[in-house]
């Protein structure tokens, strides 16, 4: 794989500050593929004074102007949908189809709402003798993880740069490969110096040196509730604002009468994708208990479908997970499960027959789930579903919402009527109703404990604007 030894800082590949590097890993075979420079504060520091001198101009730029540099950025992005895909498979392990169905189209597609959006946006609004003007919020400090790792990138630089601001990136340091390729493409895209900037490293030195920085104006960070926590707090002290994309643990309700066979399978297949690697994955199936045992015996049934195996083979659906320590946490969180008196139905904590080598994890389905269980309570973030039952609706609504978090979740149920109705009693930010398929426009984030703020089209844009009224 392409890596730079440099930082892109103002325009450029810059050497970095110190000599430290990070060693990029393939999870499906544990190789070394590339390396990258642990950035410091003295980066960092580099990085938001080129953001700091871009901004004046890149704000004053014509909303027209900067929809065509995105629309050159999304075309940049889409000529290179190969190496994206081809990178993504080598440091996260994503399988090959997945990784350019999502990995790549979504980013392309995402940059591309965000051309529109700034085209067609009211910067400027009327209300009654006041002229309301809405302006970037000013230099952005972005903190991605590495599950979706340039979606999570696109989705802040994209409606950030629409929006008038400037940016600097800090990506996971699992994932800087593909950081480095969406640098590239900016360059390719002949956005003006320092508008955009990355600087690889660690979280704990180049995360919170972004995060603490006074010339940060805005926070955007995605990852664990953990790190968020301290994120926000760093920021409310500064007065900067914030934006949280944190974890879930989302309820599948699957309301009685549903087409329990459809509802079973595409809810499994949602937590095998990306290898259960996802912010948004119903990890809590719940149904009605007089259907409990054919909707686990379908769970179990379901999961043999996504037998673990090698990502760059066309026909894998299920990857490694991204690291040592990741599998090692899913792992202990399945052996968790089985000494909680969980029942498993397939899976378990042992690697998959014939892979030892690199970071596998079985599809697991476990029965018998209350809802006290760690297993029902926690992030796993790995292809690990728990299936709890119900006796009523009431007791699936008071079950679904029964936890800290609030990102996603499904229902399915005989009547559409039904199941909006209670979709709309459900503490959550984004309900699939009887399968409806994701929506890249639709605002994306969490009630309560799944973070502050939305990502993704109109909502997203409007997040990096703040209003100034002229009174006339
Ligand atoms: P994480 O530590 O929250 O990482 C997210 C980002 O924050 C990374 O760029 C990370 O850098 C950075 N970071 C870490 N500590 C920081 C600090 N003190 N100040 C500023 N930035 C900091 O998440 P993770 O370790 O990759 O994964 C742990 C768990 O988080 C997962 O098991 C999962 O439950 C959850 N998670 C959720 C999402 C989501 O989309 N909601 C995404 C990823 C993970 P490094 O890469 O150097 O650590
Ligand atoms: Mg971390």
């Amino acid at each position: 794989m392409k890596s730079h030894d440099g930082m892109y800082i103002d325009g450029g590949w810059r050497p970095a500050a110190g000599t430290d590097a990070i060693e990029v890993v393939s999870p499906s075979d544990e190789r070394t593929i590339g390396s990258v420079p642990a950035g410091n504060a003295l980066d960092v520091d580099t990085a938001v004074r080129a953001a700091r001198a871009a901004l004046p101009q890149w704000a004053g730029t014509a909303p027209a102007d900067r929809a065509a540099r995105l629309a050159a950025l999304r075309d940049a992005l889409a000529a290179r949908r190969e190496e994206i895909a081809d990178t993504v498979v080598a440091e996260l392990g994503a399988p090959i189809g997945f990784a350019r169905a999502v990995h790549a189209d979504l980013p392309i597609t995402v940059a591309g709402s965000y051309a529109d959006l700034a085209a067609t946006y009211a910067f400027r609004e009327q209300i009654g003798n006041s002229t309301v003007w809405h302006e970037p919020a000013g230099v952005v400090g972005a903190i991605t993880p590495w599950n979706y790792p340039l979606h999570q990138i696109v989705a802040k630089v994209a409606p950030a740069l629409a929006a008038g601001c400037t940016i600097v990136v800090k990506p996971a340091e699992n994932t800087p490969l593909v950081a480095q390729l969406f640098a590239a493409a900016v360059a390719d895209a002949g956005l003006p110096a320092g508008v955009f900037n990355l600087v690889t490293g660690y979280g704990p030195i180049a995360g919170q040196a972004l995060a603490e920085h006074p010339g940060v104006d805005l926070v955007s960070f995605t990852g664990s509730t953990a790190v968020g926590r301290r994120i926000g707090a760093v920021a409310g002290a500064a007065v900067k604002r914030v934006a949280l994309e944190l974890g879930g643990k989302s309820a599948n309700v699957i309301l009685p009468g549903a087409d329990l066979a459809k509802a079973v399978k595409v809810g499994v297949a949602n937590v095998c994708a990306n290898a259960g690697q996802t912010c948004s994955a119903w990890t809590r199936m719940l149904v009605h208990e007089d259907a409990y045992d054919e909707a686990v015996e379908l769970a179990g049934a379901a999961a043999a479908n996504y037998p673990p195996g090698d990502p760059h083979d066309p026909d894998t659906r299920l990857g490694p997970l991204v690291s040592a320590a990741q599998r090692d946490r899913v792992r202990g969180y399945i052996e968790g499960g089985i000494a909680d008196g969980a029942r498993l139905v397939t899976g378990g904590p042992a690697a998959p027959a014939g892979l030892e080598r690199g970071y596998f994890v079985s599809p697991t389905v476990f029965a018998d789930v209350t809802p006290e269980m760690v297993i029902a309570r926690e992030e796993i973030f790995g292809p690990v579903l728990s299936v709890l039952r119900y006796t009523d609706p009431d007791d699936a609504l008071r079950i679904a919402n029964d936890t800290a978090y609030g990102l996603a979740g499904a229902v399915w149920a005989a009547e559409q009527d039904e199941a909006v109705a209670f979709a709309r009693r459900m503490d959550a930010g984004q309900i699939d109703v009887n399968g409806g398929r994701f929506n890249p426009l639709a605002p994306f984030g969490g009630y309560k404990q799944s973070g502050v703020g939305r990502e993704l089209g109109v909502h997203g844009l409007t997040e990096y604007l703040q209003t100034k009224s002229l009174q006339l």
